[in-house]
């Protein structure tokens, strides 16, 4: 079968979600346009400086390789985070996405929990169990990242900080949010940033609208050797996410480009709630470390994860 786009090469892959067989250069196109669209829309292309947030995954590859087609990697700087996982966290795969990077005329700044915070991952986990919390993994990690990844944006003074969160990642955080009812957090994953604090430095996660599917398969066609190995912390994530994405993979098989019309609507509602004034309000900052904190709160998630666990004296 021929091309529906250049109508001369071979079709090699079919996009349910447009109803398009693609060959391998005009899937890689179409990925780069989807990329360059969400991003021209916030701007991205006129900043000076943006921090690619980077793990090493495919995302992260498909990620710098898709902005690069568009922007002067003079302006981009990725940020890699060892969390300090046993098994998991390893230096090859470090040296391999530097090499890459490094090809695209992108350095990358190298950073630890253990460094940053002053604990591994494994290490703030042995001393949470030792003091019977049952607190999940992902929680630590992804709140000492979030705020790392900040601290990191501010420090080369970038003008975004972008991430690899694709359409699935997306949705599936939308979905989340909304049962749980956080309208502050879910406001978050809107497609035009906002600023809640002057502390945060504004998050842009230029793959929202391409599938998951979609990211492996650019960076398996780019012949990237990416991190496959598993976390070994992914069995005790939150149940929730596993069935929110079950869930969703099935609605998208019975209706594809159903994921795609979610977060388009979401997208549309959060334009409206975003002129409520609650946001406006600058947020407040955490007593302890003097990070940006929730509404309400004195201390913030961070440090009291750190307090429970022993690891922190207030
Ligand atoms: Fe961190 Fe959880 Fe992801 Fe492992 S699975 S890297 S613990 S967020
Ligand atoms: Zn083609
Ligand atoms: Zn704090």
């Amino acid at each position: 079968m021929i091309c529906n786009v250049c109508k001369a090469r071979e079709a090699e892959v079919y996009q349910p979600h447009s109803g398009k067989r693609l060959c391998r250069k005009c899937f890689i196109e179409d990925v780069r346009a989807r990329v360059k669209e969400e991003s021209l829309k916030i701007g991205l292309d006129k900043a000076n400086k943006i921090l690619l947030a980077v793990s090493g995954g495919k995302d992260s590859y498909v990620l710098a390789d898709t902005l690069v087609s568009f922007i002067d990697p003079q302006k981009l700087i990725a940020y890699n985070i060892i969390e300090g996982i046993h098994g998991y966290n390893r230096r090859e795969q470090i040296e391999q996405l530097r090499k890459y990077l490094s090809s695209l005329g992108i350095e990358l700044i190298e950073d630890s929990f253990k460094q940053s915070v002053g604990y591994t991952l494994d290490e703030m986990m042995k001393y949470s169990i030792g003091k019977g919390l049952n607190v999940s993994a992902c929680t630590f990690c992804g709140g000492f990242r979030r705020k790392l990844i900040n601290n990191a944006g501010r420090a080369v003074s970038a003008d975004y900080v972008a991430t690899g969160h694709n359409l699935d990642d997306e949705v599936q955080a939308i979905i989340i949010n909304l049962i749980r009812g956080d309208l502050l957090r879910l406001i978050r994953f809107a497609d035009k940033p906002i600023k809640l604090s002057s502390k945060f430095v504004l998050r842009v996660k230029p793959l929202r609208k391409v599938y998951e599917w979609e990211t492996t398969l650019y960076a398996y066609y780019s012949g990237y050797q990416f991190q496959e190995l598993e976390c070994p912390y992914i069995s005790t994530r939150p149940t929730l996410r596993a069935k929110v994405r079950e869930l969703l993979y099935m609605l998208e098989d019975k209706k594809p480009g159903t994921l795609l019309t979610i977060l388009e609507e979401f997208d549309k509602l959060a334009e409206k709630v975003r002129n409520q004034t609650q946001l406006k309000e600058e947020l407040p900052t955490c007593k302890i470390c003097g990070e940006p904190t929730s509404y309400g709160r004195e201390i913030c998630k961070n440090c009291e994860l750190l307090i429970s666990a022993g690891l922190l004296n207030y």
